[in-house]
């Protein structure tokens, strides 16, 4: 976005108020600073001038969840995300190129990502009840993946299953960092669900989709690895690029307007996200040898923001706990309320960030239903939090593993 696009955007809003009852950062602070209406009003005033400098800005710039509730709120459907986005921009370098001239971290330290990196790091340890012995990177020959040269690259290629059906489409699995690194019998779940419903899959050495430096604000690494990953897979001759991280097939169907004003990407960049889709929204499309048989269970299931708001998919993981794993359904209130989870949120801002945790919890358990389900590694991780700190033992899934149990699919380490 240029300033003139930012001016626009922050006209739209009219200070009406709507988005303050859906804002969860709002419910909890009750201070307009950390509203969209006053987030958006700080940056306004910044802009005009109004403000001497982006002093103190730093809190309600970077305590956005960017959940994007209040857009779908909002009549005018103001993008307060996507402008806390570009807040954030400028705020990261205006701040860090004085932080690195002077050989401090001082200033820099007042930016989000890098409390992020320093003072947190203890507590993030905590929000992982065990870490893997496994990456799922190191699991690819044990699931049955055999390397192959392919358009002049290292791949590793999973035919489909003997079992399958019905013939599916060739997928290129994309392996998300958070489920590479701390979920992967999700991925593995998932890779063995689409082999059994008919797809060649392919995994190739690939970055990270980029979202964590696009959050806090570093455009120019996030366009710098998008453009390698439109590089590794742009010949892979497949039909869809897969992953069952929401967050990452969100923003990796952002690459066009990430790479808008690049001519020489931005066509790439169309045809790449045209070909993504998150692993709920094509597996229903495809068919499985038997039916789920975990009929006796009850499931509730929480809207990851990246899907429900950055994909508009809702029904369809829905349908995959019912239809695919045979699940018995029992909706939440606010179930697309955001968990707190909000990509490393819950490292940066452990408080804000539980205490939203802990209403989304409440919310699962008076459904009083035996499994919480969702669809994004990030969420997972935040929610399966949750229910440690209230004591409560019952699992938090992926959808992809419920279908796996389901379809008798063994995953993780013996
Ligand atoms: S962001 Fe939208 S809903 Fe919120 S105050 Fe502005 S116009 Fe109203
Ligand atoms: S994106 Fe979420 S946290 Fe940020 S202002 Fe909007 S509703 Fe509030």
């Amino acid at each position: 976005m240029d300033i003139k696009a930012i001016q626009d955007e922050l006209i739209k809003c009219n200070r009406c108020g709507y988005c303050l009852r859906v804002c969860p950062t709002y419910q909890i602070a009750l201070t307009e600073g950390t509203s969209a209406r006053g987030r958006n009003s700080l940056l306004e005033d910044l802009i005009d001038g109004d403000l001497p400098d982006d002093e103190g800005l730093d809190i309600p710039f970077f305590d956005c969840l960017l959940c994007g509730a209040c857009t779908v709120e909002c009549f005018t459907s103001v993008k307060t995300d996507e402008l806390m986005v570009q807040a954030r921009e400028q705020y990261y370098q205006n701040h860090l190129s004085i932080g690195k001239r002077s050989g401090l971290s001082t200033l820099a330290r007042r930016i989000g990502v890098l409390k992020w990196i320093d003072a947190s790091l203890d507590g993030a340890e905590g929000l992982v009840a065990r870490m893997p012995r496994s990456f799922l990177w190191d699991r690819l020959t044990k699931i049955g993946f055999k390397q192959q040269q392919r358009a002049g690259q290292k791949v590793w290629l999973l035919p489909p299953s003997e079992e399958a059906p019905a013939p599916g489409p060739r997928i290129v699995y994309f392996v998300g960092c958070g489920t590479n690194f701390l979920l992967p019998d999700t991925g593995e779940a998932a890779i063995k669900l689409l082999s059994l419903a008919g797809c060649e899959v392919i995994v190739v050495e690939h970055n990270c989709c980029g979202l964590p430096p696009y959050s806090y604000g570093d455009l120019v690494a996030a366009r710098d690895l998008a453009r390698q990953n439109l590089t590794i897979f742009g010949n892979l001759e497949a039909d869809f690029l897969v992953t069952e991280c929401a967050s990452c097939s969100s923003f990796l169907k952002k690459y066009p307007e990430l790479l808008g004003t690049d001519p020489e990407w931005a066509p790439a960049a169309q045809e790449f996200a045209a070909t993504v889709r998150d692993f709920t929204e094509i597996f229903p499309e495809l068919a499985l040898p038997y039916p789920g048989h975990l009929s006796d269970r009850t499931v509730t299931y929480h809207d990851p923001c990246h899907l429900v708001r950055g994909q508009q998919i809702t029904e369809q993981p829905r349908r995959l706990l019912t239809d695919f794993a045979g699940l018995q359904l029992r909706e939440m209130v606010e179930a697309d309320w955001c968990c707190g989870a909000a990509g490393s949120y819950n490292i940066s801002h452990p408080e804000m960030s539980l205490q939203i945790l802990e209403r989304k919890i409440r919310r699962a358990q008076a459904t009083d239903a035996e499994v919480l389900a969702t669809a994004c590694p990030a969420c997972i991780i935040q929610l399966a939090y949750g229910m440690r700190q209230a004591n409560d033992s019952r699992p938090v899934r992926h959808i992809a593993e419920l279908i796996a149990e389901g379809q008798g699919i063994q995953v993780g380490e013996p």
